[in-house]
């Protein structure tokens, strides 16, 4: 198999059920029956694979975590809750009090108030860097960072970190680089190839197929060494590359509790079939409203990596296919003229989600960036003139009516 959705449609446990069945079943079960004490001890010990508690692993969450591995040409895959729970079971099991991790303001906010005010109070440090300066990079590391976290494009300010450049950086200081690629997916872009060590994604995205449910992978691409992790060196010792799945699988995902509902994987399993399609309509659409926007005389900016001019575009052409995303922002004259603007969309929805197969629209500043103040805003690239768009998969004609009816109401 060497396509993308030929492997989406064929991957996973496919012959693995008694029945033949050609679509992987929901089970929706907690707990598995084994032959023998014995066998249930190996299980325990992780020496036997099976499962045991689906808190811990189940088939149909495994049979996604196989296509996603398939995918991803990566090591393994870790199916968990939702984006959010897959970076916080990363960090939590390679970082710990008196530690730091190196980032950008330039997140998803809920990203950021993860490390800052959840990890803070336990005693992470989190290291503001600006991703495009490698000396700025170099200088927020020391022998106690225990990870660098980047996004493949951030959100909201669609900027394209140069991975090549930062990889380069990690890989000398060994310490391991987790992108978030939640906007581009592994079809968009293979970060085993950039020099990603831990990929993490929020399935409830693009996977999903259309907003159906909620969902998280953690991808060790099989780069880092983990004998350089403070936290997994013995375990490295003993067990090989396996060491970071198997310390989530065996202690952090298992006593924290964030395991990806069986029916969820099912429905993600279903919309990874269908992703590479839908992304490809969602990256022509978006282009096509980008340039929509860019020519109209009522917007002061517009933003996304697809357009010539934009500072990210040289990267973005040079690491992602070809294709931009589905996420795009551009500028109003003032935070009313946003609102006015929204308010007039009649097939557009306001909701906070993206890469849903309807488009959706926001206001960053005044929602999911609420609990900060206007200076942190700034700082993070947020303005209040701002609106994101997340581009579906509908006729962009329709989206262009619609935009026409905001531009009416200013
Ligand atoms: N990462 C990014 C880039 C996101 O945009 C989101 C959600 O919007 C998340 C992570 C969190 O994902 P989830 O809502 O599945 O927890």
């Amino acid at each position: 198999m060497k396509g993308f959705t030929t492997k989406a449609i064929h991957g996973g446990l496919a012959g693995g059920d008694p029945y033949g069945t050609l679509r992987m079943p929901v089970y929706d079960n907690v707990a598995f029956a084994h032959e023998s004490a014995r066998a249930i001890q190996l299980t325990f010990e992780g020496k036997k694979p099976a499962h045991a508690y689906s808190r811990i692993s189940n088939p149909t969450v495994q049979d996604l975590e196989l296509k996603i591995k398939l995918l991803s040409g990566s090591l393994g895959v870790l199916g968990v809750a939702s984006g959010m729970a897959a970076i916080s079971n990363t960090i939590l099991a390679l970082a710990e009090a008196g530690t730091n991790i190196v980032t950008t303001r330039h997140l998803f906010g809920n990203s950021l108030s993860l490390f800052e005010k959840t990890f803070g109070p336990w005693g992470l440090e989190v290291r503001h860097v600006d991703m495009d300066d490698a000396a700025s990079i170099e200088g927020a590391i020391d022998a106690n960072t225990r990870a660098l976290f980047l996004e493949s494009i951030t959100n909201p300010q669609l900027e394209v970190a140069d991975c090549a450049m930062v990889s380069a950086i990690t890989q000398r200081h060994k310490i391991p680089l987790i992108m978030d690629n939640t906007m581009m997916t592994p079809y968009l872009f293979n970060s085993k190839k950039a020099g990603v060590d831990i990929e993490v994604l929020s399935s409830t995205k693009y996977i999903s197929g259309g907003a159906t449910s909620l969902g998280g992978m953690i991808i060790d691409n099989g780069s880092f060494d983990w004998r350089n992790s403070p936290r997994l060196k013995e375990s490295a010792k003993k067990i090989g590359p396996m060491a970071f799945l198997a310390s989530l699988r065996q202690e952090v995902f298992r006593n924290v509790g964030a395991c990806m509902s069986p029916h969820n994987a099912y429905l993600q399993s279903l919309g990874l079939e269908s992703m590479a399609l839908r992304i490809d309509k969602s990256c022509d659409n978006s282009m096509k409203l980008a340039g929509y926007l860019q020519n109209h005389p009522q917007v002061t900016r517009v933003g996304y990596p697809g357009l010539a001019d934009s500072k990210f575009h040289g990267i973005a052409k040079k690491q992602f296919k070809n294709r931009f995303g589905g996420l795009l922002t551009f500028e109003l004259a003032s935070p009313e003229a946003c609102f006015r603007f929204i308010d007039a969309m009649t097939l557009i929805k306001r909701a906070t989600n993206v890469n849903d197969n309807k488009t959706l629209i926001i206001h960053p500043f005044s929602t999911i960036f609420a609990e900060y103040s206007a200076a942190d805003k700034e700082a993070m690239g947020v303005p209040p003139t701002m609106i994101r768009l997340s581009v579906g998969i509908e006729d962009h004609d329709d989206l262009i009516d619609d935009l026409d009816r905001g531009f009416s109401a200013l």
